[in-house]
């Protein structure tokens, strides 16, 4: 979470500084600030609220030529000015910017407090400022390094001392940092896409590495002063995708993209001629697969879904053992690494620090782990064993939506790939590659129905609380349905398995609590209706997303909302759209910050 960034070299700092937060903005957005270094001394400006408030309210000419900035997910003290970065040593003379959590921050400030220490905010990463200003000799990076070995926690930083003027010190220790190497100017980032407007090269720090910037050039190191070759990487990411292009909000634009981002994801993956799957990035040939007993879905919040719609698909194809595994749980329940296991963590920015720390704790154990992530470069993709980047594009609004239906595209073209290696015969296969092949033009078809879904909306978006129901490998499309809802228009919403509905949640039914039933024409079809005629028999409003032409569903429900036939095993990638849609609406008839909502952030790399 957060967004931190820095620039050193010979222009106007504050405006690159802005710039470069805007692009960083989607990652936290409750406050903001920026220090700009102008020679003996500094300018700090803060503001609460987006950084359009501070870009706005900022004077004229804070001028300087390097400088520190970032924008906030608080964790540590309210949303407050005082506790927006960057924050101050007792001299003002001493400015740093922070993601993560310092875990013990409190014995730290103790102890400082008790050296005459004066705080000005209540959060965690102000500590980092005192101490250096405890340590510092002239050397900023040797401060910065006598530092880093008292922090507890997790940390993406960036230093300035009024003393070293041109010079930034950054650390990272589970939070992203990168730096972009421009022409006699440098860039530090959390994200890669906050500098490539100005410059496509770029080093990937891991952690425990400590990088100094100067205009004309860098130097990696660790604490104990090794110093640490890097290598540069050319970036492809293009700057220009952040653009809403025509659309109102990211989300709708990122709705509406699915069925490109899902081509591009399938583009030389399908091989039509041995109807299998092909994954060069997996790093493991057909035999190494062929040993694989068990599969295990590693991930959080909308790729959690993802990857348990995938565990049903698994199961029944593969015919091995697939389950998932919510990563912040997985890292704290000493689990068992099985012999034959092959796990995957999924995340859209490859920085989820729940899903990072899975990962970690899983290759101690000695498990061979795979990665589904969106972000190239990104940490989980650098530190994992292979792995499928999924090629959906910037996904901006924080509400992910097509990076779920490309998730599913990654782990269907792998299980497709699994089971031809096991028992799913060429015909059968040939058969699944058709269906996915029909994909973008039947969501084509869903988008185009948007008017009906808006005004379904229209009719419910008032309600105070919705259930989402769903069976089979379409029950986590059910869940991800009532997240979406809860994640932009606020609106309580639960999803359950539509056969666990007698075991409590029916409860909850009557005339204000309307449900989405999840009702495609597939095995579990009878068992659906016959859920739905409960939740009918109790009063409670029904919508229900059904496959074309089923007239016995459009009798029971009091909406419908129609999607094309498809090979049963393909709805969730149908479904969800529909439900994607409806939340977007009922947000933007309540008046929702749609792309950026209240209490989240996009990039989630706290724990
Ligand atoms: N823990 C810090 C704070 O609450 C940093 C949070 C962030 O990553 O934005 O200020």
């Amino acid at each position: 979470m957060c967004g931190i960034f820095g620039y050193c070299g010979g222009k106007k700092a504050s405006e690159i500084l802005i710039e470069g937060l805007k692009r960083l903005e989607y990652r936290g957005y409750d406050s903001s600030g920026i220090c700009v270094g102008n020679g003996s001394k500094f300018s700090v400006y803060k503001r609460v609220g987006k950084i359009k408030v501070l870009a706005d309210t900022l004077p004229e000419k804070p001028f300087g030529h390097n400088g520190i900035a970032h924008t906030r997910w608080a964790t540590h003290g309210g949303v407050t000015e005082a506790n927006a970065h960057p924050h101050t040593d007792c001299n003002e003379k001493i400015a740093i910017v922070h993601n993560g959590i310092i875990e013990n921050y409190q014995q730290l400030k103790d102890k400082l407090l008790v050296k005459g220490h004066k705080f000005k905010s209540e959060t965690d990463s102000e500590v980092i400022a005192h101490l250096i200003e405890e340590v510092f000799n002239g050397d900023l990076t040797k401060a910065v390094k006598q530092v880093l070995p008292m922090l507890k926690g997790t940390y993406g930083l960036i230093a300035m001392h009024v003393d070293c003027p041109d010079v930034l010190v950054g650390a990272r220790n589970g939070s992203p940092l990168i730096l972009g190497i421009g022409n006699n100017e440098m860039f530090l980032a959390s994200d890669v896409n906050a500098m490539v407007a100005y410059t496509k090269q770029v080093v990937y720090l891991n952690d425990k590495e400590i990088v100094t910037v100067t205009p004309d050039g860098f130097t990696t190191s660790d604490v104990q002063d090794n110093a640490i070759h890097k290598d540069i990487t050319m970036v492809e990411t293009d700057g220009e995708s952040f653009d809403k292009q025509g659309y109102n909000h990211f989300m709708m634009k990122e709705i509406a993209e699915q069925t490109e981002a899902i081509k591009r994801g399938m583009v030389g993956r399908l091989n039509v001629d041995e109807a299998t799957g092909h994954l060069g990035g997996l790093n493991m040939d057909n035999a190494q697969l062929l040993d694989v007993e068990r599969i295990v879905l590693v991930a959080a919040g909308t790729s959690y879904y993802a990857g348990m719609t995938a565990s049903y698909l698994i199961e029944n194809l593969v015919r091995i053992p697939a389950r998932v595994e919510l990563a912040s749980e997985l890292r704290y329940k000493n689990i068992i690494v099985e012999k034959n296991t092959l796990y995957f963590v999924i995340s859209q920015s490859g920085e989820t620090a729940d899903t990072l720390f899975a990962l970690r704790e899983l290759q101690r154990k000695g498990a061979h782990v795979l990665g589904i992530c969106n972000a190239v470069g990104s940490t989980i993709a650098r530190e994992t064993d292979g792995g499928v980047y999924i090629h959906s594009g910037p996904e901006i609004a924080v509400a992910s939506t097509k990076a779920f239906t490309s998730q599913l595209t990654a782990l269907y073209i792998f299980t497709l790939l699994m089971a031809r290696i096991r028992h799913l015969s060429f015909e059968q296969g040939k058969e699944f590659i058709n269906a996915f092949n029909e994909l973008p033009a039947l969501i084509e078809e869903i988008l185009s129905a948007d008017d009906k879904i808006e005004q379904i909306a229209d009719k419910y978006y008032k309600s105070q609380s919705f259930m989402f129901l769903g069976r089979g490998i379409n029950y986590p499309v059910a869940m991800e349905g009532a997240l979406k809802l809860k994640e932009i228009s606020y609106i309580h919403a639960e999803g359950f398995g539509a056969g666990e509905l007698k075991h409590g949640p029916i409860a909850l039914i009557n005339e204000q609590t309307p449900s989405f039933f999840l009702v495609p024409d597939d095995a579990l079809r009878d068992k659906n209706i016959s859920n739905m005629k409960e939740v009918k028999a109790r009063g409670g409003k029904i919508i229900a997303v059904c496959t074309n032409g089923d007239d016995e569903v459009k009798e029971i429900a009091d909406d419908v909302i129609e999607v094309p036939k498809i090979m049963p095993c393909f709805y969730p990638f149908l479904l969800v759209v529909p439900l994607q849609l409806f939340a977007y609406h009922c947000a933007v008839k309540l008046g929702r910050d749609v792309d950026q909502p209240r209490n989240l952030a996009k990039s989630v790399t706290v724990e």
